[in-house]
């Protein structure tokens, strides 16, 4: 039995000691394991306990339902603060991703828009600014734009044309004591009316002096069959009787009025009031000088006096400057021709016969006559 242990021992001389770190190996191994184990233990209950306070702080708000996983639960925490935070903050979120996004293409934009329109408009306004000293400029010009061409042609282009220029004074039944140039200068209201109805039916088309200037120098196209109707003097029954007319059918006259005997409120002369009246509604005055007297063989200032004196008068009532005169009675000279020019005048009406005009003699426009016995036949036979 012995050599059995024996044998043991010398079949195994390391067995016992092998035995016993073996044992020893076993016990510290089995005690490193539950040190090691227990270390471990505590250490992993800290950890989820750590990790699940988090949880629970971070799902408080939301579900506690999901503290199993407590992995995925900050991930569900912090995507539920996030969406949580989105209540209110999905705008910040979004405004901040707005806005860093609106800010850069918009802040380039806006930069470059901004200063390019700051740029454009401040280049805009130094041309508006332009435009407004031209605007303030442009009044006074605002003849010269439309008559520019009128004066001169420039050799580019003239025409003579046919167009009738009527010319009426009185347009009333003249008194029993009158004069047989009372008489021979009257036209009846009904023989008036006669003749404008008469143009109305057969399709006049009543245009004043500018008309016709640019016509002749601007190769202006004018209305079909057109007409000049002037009256000279400034009568009051102009105001009374033709006006009513004019107006009825839609026509335009041409007045011209001698300044002196309105200034001085003659009754037989129409009112400043009337003539801003008439003026408003489309009838055009021009000068027939301040006095009516006969222009031939004056001297040089009296005839400037008589012809710019009545233009200046005429142009402070109504704010706009007349370009055409009549010369009183029809009587001129070389000398009230030459002032004409010289006065930048575009044209002047005579007493003398015709239909035709153009550029050369635009300061001698022949008229049609209209008489106390130019009847309706006779009439026609005027204008056509
Ligand atoms: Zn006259």
């Amino acid at each position: 039995m012995t050599r059995t242990n024996d044998h043991r021992s010398q079949t195994d001389p390391w067995g016992p000691q092998n035995r016993i770190p073996d044992g020893i190996s076993c016990v510290g191994l089995l005690l490193l394991l539950v040190i090691v184990l227990s270390t471990l233990g505590v250490g992993l209950g800290t950890a989820a306990a750590g990790r699940r306070s988090d949880v629970a702080e971070v799902t408080a708000s939301s579900s506690p339902t999901i503290e199993p996983t407590p992995t995925e639960n900050p991930l569900i925490g912090v995507r539920k603060t996030q969406q949580a935070a989105t209540g209110t903050p999905t705008a910040t979120p979004q405004k901040p991703d707005t806005s860093t996004p609106t800010p850069s293409p918009s802040e380039t934009p806006t930069e470059t828009p901004t200063h390019v329109p700051t740029s454009t408009s401040t280049s805009t306004p130094s041309p508006t600014p332009v435009d407004t000293p031209t605007m303030t400029n442009t009044p006074i010009p605002t003849s010269t734009p439309t008559p520019t061409p009128l004066p001169t042609p420039s050799g580019s282009y003239s025409s003579t044309l046919k167009v009738p220029i009527l010319m009426y004074h009185y347009v009333s039944i003249p008194p029993e004591d009158a004069d047989e140039y009372r008489l021979d200068l009257s036209v009846s209201p009904e023989t008036f009316r006669q003749h404008m109805t008469y143009l109305y039916d057969h399709g006049y088309s009543t245009i004043d002096l500018y008309d016709l200037s640019r016509a002749i120098t601007n190769k202006e196209e004018l209305p079909p069959n057109p007409v000049v109707i002037t009256l000279d003097d400034g009568y009051r029954d102009n105001y009374e009787n033709a006006f009513p007319v004019l107006e009825e059918y839609g026509m335009t006259a041409t007045f011209f009025i001698i300044t002196d005997f309105i200034d001085q409120g003659h009754p037989e002369y129409m009112t400043w009031a009337m003539i801003e009246e008439m003026a408003q509604r489309g009838m055009r005055f021009e000068p027939h000088s301040k006095t009516h007297p006969d222009l031939r063989g004056q001297e040089r200032d009296y005839v400037i006096y008589q012809v710019l004196g009545s233009r200046e008068t005429i142009e402070a009532h109504l704010e706009h400057r007349p370009r055409y005169f009549a010369y009183p009675s029809g009587r001129y000279d070389e000398q009230v021709l030459d002032i004409m020019a010289e006065l930048d005048y575009w044209g002047a009406v005579t007493t003398a016969g015709g239909t035709w005009h153009g550029f050369n003699d635009r300061y001698e426009w022949s008229r049609v006559r209209i008489r106390n016995v130019t009847h309706l036949e006779e009439f026609i036979d005027l204008i056509e």
